[in-house]
């Protein structure tokens, strides 16, 4: 809930300033480690965009894999399963490079 009232203040904040009379769409960018559940999401999004200009706006959601990248041989590869173990040298000592991240990426208007 509390990440779904985030994206419409975002949205509508952005909407606002660009002087738009109402979102079409909202397209948000959500890392594989945030765990959302898309249904569960749009259904949050459509409660608590009632009354906003993003009532009745599309809310498209894309994911992003988790990736990280090994601080030995500094390769980036796909976690699976949460094994985060370097599949070229078998190194432990990783970063995560992405699959955390959670933003609007833009907002389609008129
Ligand atoms: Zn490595």
């Amino acid at each position: 809930m509390a990440i779904a009232r985030s994206i419409v203040d975002i949205a509508v904040a952005a909407a606002e300033k660009g002087n738009a009379r109402r979102i079409i769409r909202v397209n948000v960018l959500a890392g594989e480690l945030r765990g959302i559940i898309p249904a569960q999401l749009i259904l949050c999004f459509g409660l608590m965009s009632e009354n906003t200009l993003a009532s009745g706006a599309h809310l498209s959601l894309e994911t992003t894999p988790l990736m990280a990248r090994c601080r030995t041989c500094e390769e980036d590869f796909a976690v699976k399963d949460y094994s985060y173990i370097c599949p070229g040298c078998q190194g432990q000592g990783i970063q995560v490079v992405s699959g955390t991240e959670l933003r609007v990426r833009d907002i389609e208007v008129e």
